[in-house]
């Protein structure tokens, strides 16, 4: 009997959390948030999505609060960027997002949305716990006309182009090709999403790793 017991593997978190947010970095980054890896969370649901996030940070204390607009965006995991236009509450339609603010610090959340309505993309990047260097990379060189920041990365902890395919470990665009602060960070949280769930780990890393072998051998 306590051998059986020994033998039964705890279960992921990482796997409930999918069932509440059907996306794998929405899950990964609410871990995150869980074990105190992150300070804060910033993402876009509907609505009606938003319907058993709210039961989950019930549940767990954690105090979110949304944004006064919505927006119409074609980039889904919306953690990375203002991509979308900004609407007004009476232009939303059934698939326009909503920014959600999230923290177990109430304050912390009412200063993201804050912030983030007044486009003060230095202090939102601080409020997420991003590091310094690419938040200053990130306001010298974000516009309207150039939202993406994404550039060739050889090393899978730091590579941003899977994000699409919802395979990505940071949220924030690294400053350079090799940032410390962020390998730092993404080796951190890797071993946490390890931790709790191995298979998921290593179809993150293998997905990750791949499309950097595909990338240099074209
Ligand atoms: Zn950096």
């Amino acid at each position: 009997m306590l051998f059986q017991s020994m033998q039964q593997k705890k279960p992921s978190q990482l796997t409930f959390l999918y069932t509440i947010t059907y996306s794998r970095m929405k899950a990964q980054e609410f871990l995150l948030l869980i074990m105190q890896k992150k300070p804060a969370l910033r993402q876009g649901f509907t609505d009606s999505e938003f319907v058993y996030i709210r039961e989950l940070c019930d549940a767990l204390a954690i105090k979110y609060t949304q944004s006064d607009f919505y927006v119409d965006i074609a980039d889904t995991s919306c953690t990375f960027s203002n991509k979308g236009l900004r609407i007004s509450q009476e232009k939303k339609t059934k698939t326009s997002l909503r920014m959600y603010y999230f923290s177990f610090d109430p304050q912390i959340v009412e200063l993201l949305k804050l912030a983030e309505e007044k486009n003060a993309h230095n202090f939102v990047g601080q409020l997420l716990g991003y590091p310094p260097c690419c938040i200053e990379y990130f306001t010298k060189h974000f516009s309207k006309d150039n939202t993406n920041l994404e550039f060739p990365i050889a090393i899978w902890e730091l590579t941003i182009t899977q994000r699409h395919r919802d395979y990505c470990i940071l949220s924030h665009f690294p400053c350079s090709k090799n940032c410390i602060s962020s390998l730092e960070l993404a080796r951190q949280y890797f071993d946490t999403i390890f931790a709790d769930n191995e298979l998921w780990a290593k179809e993150l890393r293998s997905e990750l790793q791949n499309a950097i072998l595909s990338n240099s051998s074209k």
